[in-house]
């Protein structure tokens, strides 16, 4: 795979860069007529249609990716994306950059596998320099992460570790500042998810890593971050649909993910005198391992998608130009707001 789009394509994303439209936007600026016959459709192919290649082309989103029903998996926690049927798309094979992010520093918590994966690709080849966290287990996904950052030409740094602890919250800015030589953008992305049925069935144990994981770690990042980050400086939160309405079967989640709104819309107040924006991204149903390693029951995961109007769940690459987007100087009024990506039920 190559990240370097060819020279006709690069010639026009430069042309529409500069103009002020970012690649993703190629569908829209020309006609479905007017693609070159090289070109397919964005991220994964329906079943027994060859493997995408190019641009996307103007498609009906419905049809774009993977439906349900999918096949029946579970893996142990922390599931690995690459052992998904099928495999999330995170833009491996089509997202191109146009220079959006050039010398930026990023951390990305949960940069190895799913949304943030999705995110750490798209930054590098925006001309980013990236730090992933992760956990050891995870260390096979992460590894495929960086090849690709790599490739970008850019610098990718592996910090694994438990984000429940908070002197390795600290230390994992620390390093990520001293490898990357400074940092400019946090994205507080990883999380627990855990299905259960009842109150009665969440244990102390379960509430505790799921708050530990999504609200405490976010806090002691961003603690350890800001005195560090420079004026121009982003901090992006991954929230969820279930902030607005929560699933009954993720109660404890949802509560987390409230607390992580809360957080960006009171942060933003506190630190645009710093210069710094803090904004959220709020997402419907993603296909990611956080769903398959116990964050959906087998039903749930099977029909996963179902209940939007879209019809299927969004996969990673279909966030990732947001979380450009949050990250990069063009969007220098957006400060305190949270991104609704829910597949049609509207937000909040
Ligand atoms: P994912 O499993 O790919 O990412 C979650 C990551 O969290 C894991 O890769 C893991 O590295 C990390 N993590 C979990 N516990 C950790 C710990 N103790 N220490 C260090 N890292 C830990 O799944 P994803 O869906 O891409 O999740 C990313 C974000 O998206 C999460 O904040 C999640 O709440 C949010 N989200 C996901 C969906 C969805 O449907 N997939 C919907 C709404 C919001
Ligand atoms: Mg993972």
């Amino acid at each position: 795979m190559s990240s370097t789009p060819p020279a006709s394509r690069r010639d026009l994303v430069r042309g529409l860069a500069a103009g002020g439209l970012a690649a993703g936007s190629l569908a829209a600026a020309r006609p479905a007529a007017a693609q070159p016959a090289a070109t397919q459709p964005q991220g994964a192919a329906p079943a027994g249609q060859p493997a995408p290649t190019g641009a996307p082309v103007l498609a009906n989103p419905q049809d774009r990716f993977p439906k349900p029903p999918f096949p029946a998996q579970s893996q142990p926690w922390p599931a690995l994306q690459s052992k998904m049927d099928p495999v999330p798309d995170c833009g491996e094979a089509s997202y191109r950059g146009s220079g959006r992010l050039a010398g930026r520093r990023a951390l990305i918590t949960g940069g190895d596998s799913g949304i943030g994966r999705a995110a750490a690709i798209a930054y590098a080849r925006e001309g980013a320099d990236v730090a992933i966290n992760y956990l050891e287990a995870e260390q096979p996904d992460a590894e495929d992460v960086a090849r690709h950052i790599r490739e970008a030409g850019r610098k990718a740094v592996l910090i694994p570790g438990d984000l429940r602890d908070e002197a390795f919250c600290t230390r994992l800015v620390e390093q990520a500042r001293e490898q990357l030589g400074g940092l400019d953008i946090l994205v507080s992305n990883a999380a627990y998810q855990h299905a259960q049925q009842k109150l009665a069935d969440i244990s102390t144990e379960q509430l505790d890593q799921t708050m530990k994981t999504n609200v405490y770690a976010m806090f002691w990042l961003t603690k350890a971050a800001l005195p560090h980050l420079p004026p121009g400086a982003a901090i992006i939160v991954t929230s969820s649909v279930n902030a607005d309405r929560p699933s009954p079967m993720i109660l404890d989640y949802a509560c987390t993910k409230a607390a992580n709104e809360a957080f960006v819309k009171a942060l933003a107040k506190q630190v645009i005198g710093q210069g710094i924006r803090v904004n959220g991204v709020a997402p419907g149903p993603f296909w990611t391992p956080l769903q398959v390693g116990g964050g959906q029951t087998e039903e749930g995961l099977k029909n996963f998608g179902t209940t939007v109007p879209m019809g299927r769940p969004g996969q990673p690459v279909e966030l990732a130009s947001t979380y450009v987007e949050l990250a990069a100087a063009t969007s220098s009024y957006i400060t305190g707001q949270i991104y609704g990506q829910t597949g049609g039920v509207g937000w909040p």
